[in-house]
């Protein structure tokens, strides 16, 4: 980890500066401070850094109102005045070029939002080029990119070696490899969410590596319905009914317990002004599940707090409407209270996390939803394959 000699060298630092921006106000510099580590360990070394992100999704075209330059602007504030914070124009056009060049140890430059260029998210040869001759080592951050194969996370590290995983990339990987590798059992997941067809292969994936797994969520009724239970008007997949029930039926081959939802907080609309009862095992015709119910909420904390090591994704019901958000919050309570090695990622996840205050109580919270998920299918992601 970041295990090179930066004095005298330029880093081309890929972060995720993707902030939410608004008028040109961060609303969230989360992602900014997150970076902050990596940044001063090249800065304190005698190195010089470029910082090169994406912001939003100008697609290709140069969109004013998502210019690097405020967030910039808050690298400065947050470096003080001990580093001086440069920007660019443009992501790899002269002027970009020049102030790379003329970069001195201690400083930071922050080229032009990434997706300014077509370039990037083709993977462009010519553009990867253009940025790898920009400096001497390249350093991967950004771990909310790396399932995407573009030019700032593939194209750039093939060319620029050393290609090295930032303090960032760096806890994100040693958190996968603590849950998955060698794990403290018993290894529990915790996944929740709309669909069933959006979780198949990491549920397929976890199978093969966990000792328990409890499903809640809108995708659980596809699995009770799998099971002949009803379930009313539910979220329900229809088409998925069949792979929900060869993912029970593996889960029973592998020796893995697979926990369905036994009860459920019930509502006659989807609206936080619904009428609502908790019902056991069927849902009747009329009625939609939006949340587990206490005897599942129960049970779930009962096989949480005997875990060494959970990975949670997903909601258990419809957190955002506040009748709904009390089984996922007792999932983050839960783990928020015990020892075991708890890392969560997945923005609902997350953001059920800082609802309930206890993101300080968690052991790893994960800054990417794309690249944890596909982390979680067991795929190897583009933007950590290309490092050295
Ligand atoms: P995902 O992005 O797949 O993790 O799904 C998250 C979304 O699932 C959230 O917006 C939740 O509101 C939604 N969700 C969770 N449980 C239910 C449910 N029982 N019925 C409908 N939507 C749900």
């Amino acid at each position: 980890m970041l295990d090179y000699d930066f004095d005298g060298k330029c880093a081309f630092v890929r972060v995720d500066f993707n902030v939410p921006l608004n008028d040109g106000i961060i609303g969230d510099d989360t992602r900014i401070r997150a970076a902050l580590p990596t940044i001063q360990h090249i800065l304190n070394h005698g190195g010089a850094v470029i910082c090169a992100s994406h912001l939003g999704r100008p697609n290709g075209q140069v969109v004013e109102a998502l210019r690097m330059a405020p967030v910039a602007e808050h690298l400065q504030s947050l470096l003080g005045d001990k580093h001086t914070v440069l920007t660019a124009t443009s992501v790899c056009g002269e002027d970009a070029i020049a102030a790379a060049e003329a970069l001195e140890a201690g400083e930071v430059l922050v080229l032009e939002n990434l997706r300014f260029e077509a370039g990037e998210t083709t993977n462009d040869a010519e553009l990867a080029s253009k940025l790898a001759a920009m400096a001497d080592v390249f350093v991967q951050d950004a771990f909310g990119t790396c399932h995407r194969a573009h030019a700032s996370t593939a194209g750039v590290p093939a060319i620029l070696k050393p290609a090295l995983a930032g303090m960032l990339l760096d806890k994100e990987i040693k958190a996968f490899a603590n849950a998955f590798e060698s794990p403290k059992r018993p290894v529990v997941a915790v996944i929740g969410g709309a669909k069933v067809s959006d979780k198949i292969v990491v549920l397929e994936n976890l199978l093969d590596k966990v000792d328990r797994v409890l499903i809640g969520g809108g995708m659980a009724y596809t699995f009770l319905k799998a099971q002949s239970k009803t379930v009313g008007s539910s979220l329900c997949e229809d088409d998925r009914l069949d792979i929900a029930l060869a993912v029970i039926n593996k889960a029973a081959d592998k020796n893995v317990e697979l926990l369905l939802p036994s009860d459920h907080l019930v509502a006659d609309s989807f609206s936080e002004t619904a009428n609502t009862k908790v019902v056991g095992g069927n849902i009747p015709d009329g009625w939609m599940g939006l949340d587990i119910g206490p005897e599942t909420t129960a049970l779930y904390r009962e096989r949480l707090v005997s875990a060494a090591t959970v990975v949670w994704n997903g909601p258990m019901g419809v957190f955002e409407l506040e009748p709904f958000s009390h089984g996922t919050s007792a999932i983050a309570k839960v783990l928020a209270d015990s020892n075991c090695l708890s890392i969560v990622g997945g923005g609902d996840s997350v953001a059920a996390i800082k609802k309930n205050k206890v993101e300080n109580s968690i052991s790893h919270i994960s800054t990417g939803g794309g690249a944890f998920l596909e982390m979680l299918e067991g795929k190897q992601l583009p933007g950590i394959l290309a490092l050295s």
